[in-house]
């Protein structure tokens, strides 16, 4: 069987743009490495999620990796924190945070505090708090974004009584993409019970007691003087705590290694058992280093039967700043490095999405995504409706659109790709069935 890189663009997908003549990001990008592999290969468009639902990355990526995104998933929190290496305990609960900006009624001004470029020491006056038996300790990780780790009695308590025990979101994130004007969330437990009330209300209190710190913290005063948003509150969203899984190994025989800047990616791959490679370079943001990356990915293709290569700069381009240049860039810059991939030999290269993001919305979208399969044996049994030796194919989402592979699902993604296996006839035609053939 062909070892196998799969390479995913956060946020791959957009809407044709004016100045771009109509093109999307990637159309209109210089990619000849890109299109040679998917002129060689076999194309299609894809969406993770079923397309009533809202495509959160980490719910894209369990569904593209086989995973069942609902009963799988741990919640954001969870994975963020194993990102960052955060041992977490079974009985914690874990949240992902960001240091947002909220005015004197608590509402919302800045979600991301004017996207402030470290909140360290801000993060270290707010940790180790015990506020009502629980411990709160806070782990920073790229900007403004972090992990807050729950633990003590009442914890342990509402885990242990509670089936489904979950405390809702106090960043209001969910009411729009800009969510100015919106006051802060009143965290709400699952089921009414007291311990999950303790542990509400006893996040309510950290956030207040920590915002009348932040606020008087010397850090923000400064910003505040020069005319920045202060970073005074941690809103806490995506609650979550470990819960067992299948290993990708387990799930699919194939040892797995994860390349990836941004935590929450690393965290996702952790989850599911993947090596974590940590590479000198690769940043999670824009200015990471594609070169880096993709060289350390042939690397680790030699101990391991699949690579996840993970690549968030489209993502950040278009939802952070609404930018197609800078997306159109991000991607030019990540296929120069790609060049090294196609001397590779007997390695199967799949690239994709796990979602859109139109630069326009500033948000993800469920618009499909395009995705690539350079692969010989897929190639010959799609032979009759495959792109394969296509010289001139333009790999995005027009000519992907009418490839050979149809609209799939992140569900299939995995099937089709272990195709190349024994059981590749009946895969076969269950793909042609779905694609209507
Ligand atoms: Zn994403």
């Amino acid at each position: 069987m062909q070892k196998i890189l799969f390479v995913i663009f956060d946020g791959l997908g957009d809407r044709p743009i004016k100045k771009f003549n109509g093109q999307t990001p990637l159309e209109a990008a210089h990619t000849p490495n890109l299109d040679k592999l998917a002129g060689d290969g076999i194309c299609g468009v894809m969406n993770a999620m079923p397309t009533s639902l809202y495509p959160t990355s980490e719910e894209a990526h369990l569904a593209i990796f086989g995973y069942d995104f609902v009963k799988d998933y741990p919640g954001r929190g969870v994975l963020e924190a194993l990102g960052i290496g955060i041992k977490l305990k079974p009985d914690e609960m874990a949240f992902r945070i960001d240091f947002g900006t909220v005015d004197e009624h608590l509402k919302l001004t800045d979600p991301r505090a004017g996207v402030i470029s470290s909140v360290k020491d801000l993060a270290k006056a707010c940790n180790n708090i015990e506020v009502d038996g629980i411990t709160f300790k806070i782990y920073p990780s790229l900007l403004y974004r972090g992990v807050l780790v729950l633990s003590g009695m009442p914890v342990k308590n509402y885990l242990r009584k509670v089936k489904n025990a979950a405390i809702s979101d106090t960043d209001p994130h969910k009411s729009g993409p800009h969510k100015i004007g919106v006051r802060v969330l009143h965290p709400k437990p699952f089921g009414n019970t007291k311990e999950g009330k303790t542990v509400a209300r006893a996040l309510e209190r950290y956030q207040y007691l920590t915002h009348e710190i932040l606020n008087e913290h010397k850090i923000n005063k400064k910003r505040v003087k020069r005319g920045l948003p202060p970073a005074n509150f941690i809103l806490a969203r995506g609650e979550g705590r470990l819960k067992p899984v299948q290993s990708f190994k387990d799930k699919y025989g194939l040892r797995a290694a994860c390349v990836a800047g941004a935590p929450l990616y690393k965290g996702i791959a952790g989850y599911l058992g993947m090596k974590v490679l940590n590479v000198r370079g690769a940043t999670g943001t824009l200015d990471t280093n594609a070169g880096a990356k993709v060289k350390a990915s042939i690397k680790a293709l030699k101990k391991n039967d699949f690579v996840f290569l993970h690549f968030k700069g489209t993502d950040m381009a278009a939802e952070e700043l609404g930018d197609p240049e800078l997306k159109k860039e991000f991607i030019e810059k990540a296929d120069k490095a790609m060049k090294q991939l196609l001397d590779l030999k007997n390695v199967m290269i799949v690239v994709t999405g796990d979602h859109s993001t139109p630069c326009e919305l500033k948000d993800h979208s469920t618009d499909p995504v395009p995705i690539l399969i350079n692969n010989q044996f897929l190639i010959s049994n799609f032979q009759s409706i495959s792109n394969g030796q296509n010289t001139k194919f333009k790999f995005g989402e027009s000519e992907c659109g009418k490839g050979s592979l149809g609209h799939i699902y992140g569900k299939d993604v995995m099937r089709i790709i272990l195709s190349q296996n024994a059981n590749l006839k009946i895969q076969n035609e269950s793909l042609k069935l779905k694609i209507g053939h």
